[in-house]
């Protein structure tokens, strides 16, 4: 039982500090009012965030981020969407989680009335965006379509919280989304992959994640593609049995020898490389299956023909669907990787461009840099 000294510590306030996105570039810390939970949702104090390669994005281009029709930009909108915190208000009619819980925050609340939606594919909400005015259809992508966690206190649907396993930081609680987009891929392609093989591609945060969530579900052997040693050097430590330095090694050919030239059941994309599709083709065996977990940002000519001959799937996926954060969150409360090892640096709220910087320019060997907000 929590005291209620303790539910008076949760008091809050009327306004917030929150970063805004003015122009392109142009993040500006204001104050801002406390939102309001509405039905189904609760008001989250924020503890910790951790930026992402996507909110570089909405920082330098606007999109992915889609707020009241258009652009972000000077529309008072707080990016951000990789957070954790404490919940300190409930919405009307709110049972499943009490003031005081630890949750960290998938970011998709779909609107629940699409077809994806209906589907469990609410990363993929039919209705993405519509969520203001006459068009509010309840979808919410925080840190997308609606205000996210560069802020003190954000409203989250029930359906986007997870509960953090007792015992763990805030800032490993922020990995939970990235670990859980790393699980959605990997049950795209299958799920049941114990005693599989899977190569990973490209050492980012969800690559890592893939490399630690794929090994923890029994995938053998899971080899990891990159092209710098410390990131390597970190997916051994979550579990990679292999690694290739693709400076060094051509990946495909790596592949072939490690598996005795039959090739692999599954690839995850995540370096967004041109030609990563095209080398994945290579890497799995007939019938095998890829997830694209990253994409280039320009269009690439693919090998179809291989495709095709090859039987080969090709999955894209979007976001943490199908509630895979909470199958990642029960893996991370198992101790079954160690997240942790990914999350490099920490700055106060006021910091954020700081943190930015580090993240960018990968200063220190940055990977997972977490804004501490409480
Ligand atoms: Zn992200
Ligand atoms: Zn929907």
């Amino acid at each position: 039982m929590r005291t209620s000294d303790q539910k008076e510590g949760l008091s809050v306030p009327k306004t917030m500090k929150a970063w805004v996105l003015d122009g392109p570039e142009e993040l500006r810390l204001v104050e801002k009012p406390v939102p309001e939970p509405g039905p189904a949702e609760v008001l989250v104090r924020i503890d910790a965030v951790a930026i992402c390669g996507t909110d570089v994005e909405i920082l330098t281009k606007g999109l992915p981020a889609w707020v009241k029709g258009g652009l972000p930009f000077h529309k008072n909108f707080t990016p951000g969407h990789e957070y954790m915190g404490t919940v300190v208000k409930l919405g009307p009619g709110v049972d499943e989680y009490e003031i005081g819980d630890r949750i960290a925050v998938e970011i998709h609340a779909g609107c629940g009335r699409c077809e994806r939606c209906r589907m469990g594919m609410y990363t993929s909400c039919l209705n993405y965006g519509l969520n203001y005015g006459e068009q509010n259809k309840g979808h919410r992508a925080n840190g997308f379509t609606t205000d996210g966690g560069f802020a003190e206190y954000a409203v989250n649907h029930i359906n986007t919280l997870v509960h953090v396993p007792d015992g763990m930081s805030d800032e490993e609680a922020t990995l939970i989304v990235t670990a859980g987009t790393a699980m959605y891929g990997l049950d795209v392609l299958g799920g049941l992959i114990a005693g599989e093989s899977l190569v990973v591609t490209g050492p980012g945060p969800i690559g890592l994640m893939s490399v630690a969530v794929g090994k923890a579900l029994g995938a053998q052997p899971v080899i990891l593609t990159g092209t710098r040693d410390s990131r390597l050097n970190l997916g051994t430590r979550l579990g990679a049995d292999h690694v290739i330095n693709v400076k060094n090694e051509d990946p495909v050919e790596a592949v072939k020898r490690i598996t005795k030239g039959r090739g692999v059941h599954y690839v995850m994309e995540c370096s967004g490389a041109p030609n990563a599709l095209n080398e994945a083709m290579d890497m799995v065996n007939r019938g095998g299956r890829i997830c694209l977990a990253a994409f280039p940002g320009e269009a690439v000519p693919v090998d179809l023909a291989k495709l095709v001959r090859n039987n080969i799937y090709v999955f894209g996926i979007r976001g943490e669907g199908r509630s895979a954060t909470h199958r990642a969150a029960a893996l991370m409360a198992q101790k079954r990787f160690d997240a942790k090892l990914i999350h490099t640096h920490t700055f106060p709220l006021e910091e954020l461009p700081t943190a930015f910087k580090y993240f960018r320019e990968r200063i220190g060997d940055a990977i997972k840099v977490v804004v501490k907000v409480h």
